[in-house]
């Protein structure tokens, strides 16, 4: 009896401590990571800033943790991996991505992204991001809400259809590579609005999509990358 009451205050005593008191201990990795990334990819303050706020350490199987800052895809179960940092970098990039934006993600993986994305729009803006692995979109919730991320909801589904519910979106993007532009996509973003997605099977493209105000479509490619496939209804 007397050893359950004391164990019960010790978890209260626990509950007390703020996650910013408990030290970072990857802190310093994280920082090296960014600034490196920060020169060479001549990253905006922005981008560095919100890259350098989440512990991507927390986003990967515990036994790559000592990994998480190299800059490198890894992992992350049920053969998918998290995103190398530098296309994280790149994309929040392209994306240009505003206080207040609603964004929709296709691919959560295990969620990384996501974060970094609702750090740079901060708690107006709203990140709906899918993904078809049960598995991984519940690792992602439960990292997500550890780290007081209220501002991402996690769909599980086929993200190649998007998510009509939460439409239209100021920008949208995919991590996982798909055959063309899917014709959802286009439909569900706002006039003004972005996709920056990477197309094609063996060859890879990141394309930039823009929808301007009379509801015209541009794509400009960017340049070469190397994704796992889109599958599902607009995937491969
Ligand atoms: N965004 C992740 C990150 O933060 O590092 C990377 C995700 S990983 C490169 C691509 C993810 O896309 C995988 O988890 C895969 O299961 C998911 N995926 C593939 N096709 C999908 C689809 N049609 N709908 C939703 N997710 C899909």
């Amino acid at each position: 009896m007397r050893g359950n009451s004391r164990s019960s205050k010790n978890k209260n005593n626990l509950k007390d401590i703020h996650k910013a008191d408990i030290p970072d201990p990857y802190f310093e990795k994280r920082l090296r990571l960014m600034n490196r990334l920060k020169d060479e990819l001549n990253l905006s303050e922005r981008v560095y800033k919100a890259m350098l706020k989440v512990p991507r350490h927390l986003f990967v199987p515990f036994n790559y943790r000592d990994d998480a800052y190299a800059d490198t895809p890894l992992p992350i179960g049920k053969d998918q991996t998290i995103s190398a940092p530098h296309m994280v970098a790149i994309m929040c990039e392209l994306l240009d991505l505003k206080e207040g934006h609603k964004v929709l993600e296709v691919g959560t993986g295990r969620g990384y992204h996501a974060a970094v994305v609702a750090e740079l729009i901060g708690k107006k803006g709203k990140v709906i991001t899918v993904e078809r692995i049960e598995e991984l979109a519940r690792k992602a919730r439960e990292v997500l809400e550890s780290l007081g991320y209220t501002n991402v909801r996690v769909v599980v589904g086929d993200g190649s259809k998007g998510f009509e519910e939460e439409a239209p979106y100021d920008r949208i993007f995919v991590t996982a590579s798909a055959p063309d532009v899917p014709k959802p996509l286009i439909d569900q973003l706002k006039l003004g609005g972005k996709i920056v997605l990477p197309i094609g099977n063996f060859m890879q493209n990141l394309v930039i999509v823009e929808k301007d105000e009379g509801g015209e479509i541009k794509k400009k490619p960017w340049g070469a990358v190397r994704f796992v496939p889109l599958v599902g209804e607009y995937g491969f």
